[in-house]
């Protein structure tokens, strides 16, 4: 059971994993387009239909966080007009 709206993680991906072990990858701003922004991972995962045997039943979704480097990048850099100064 997981009760995270779509909404709170828009900029990740969710993986579900079927019986037969096949599993995809979504980005979530996808889902949100096909289904709407306040469904939870939960009703993700029992709307989800296998791509590659058509069951439907997804054993285990993942949330896959996507890193923010660019921004972690962007504020690490110090901008030489202070060191001049
Ligand atoms: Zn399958």
């Amino acid at each position: 059971m997981n009760m995270t709206p779509l909404s709170s993680i828009t900029y990740n991906r969710v993986s579900p994993t079927c019986l037969c072990t096949h599993w995809n990858l979504l980005p979530v701003k996808e889902l949100i387009e096909v289904f709407r922004p306040d469904i939870t991972v939960d009703q993700v995962e029992k709307a989800a239909c296998c791509t590659k045997c058509g069951a439907k039943g997804v054993i285990r979704t993942q949330i896959i966080y996507v890193g923010n480097s660019a921004i972690a990048m962007s504020t690490a850099h110090t901008p030489r007009k202070n060191v001049d100064e």
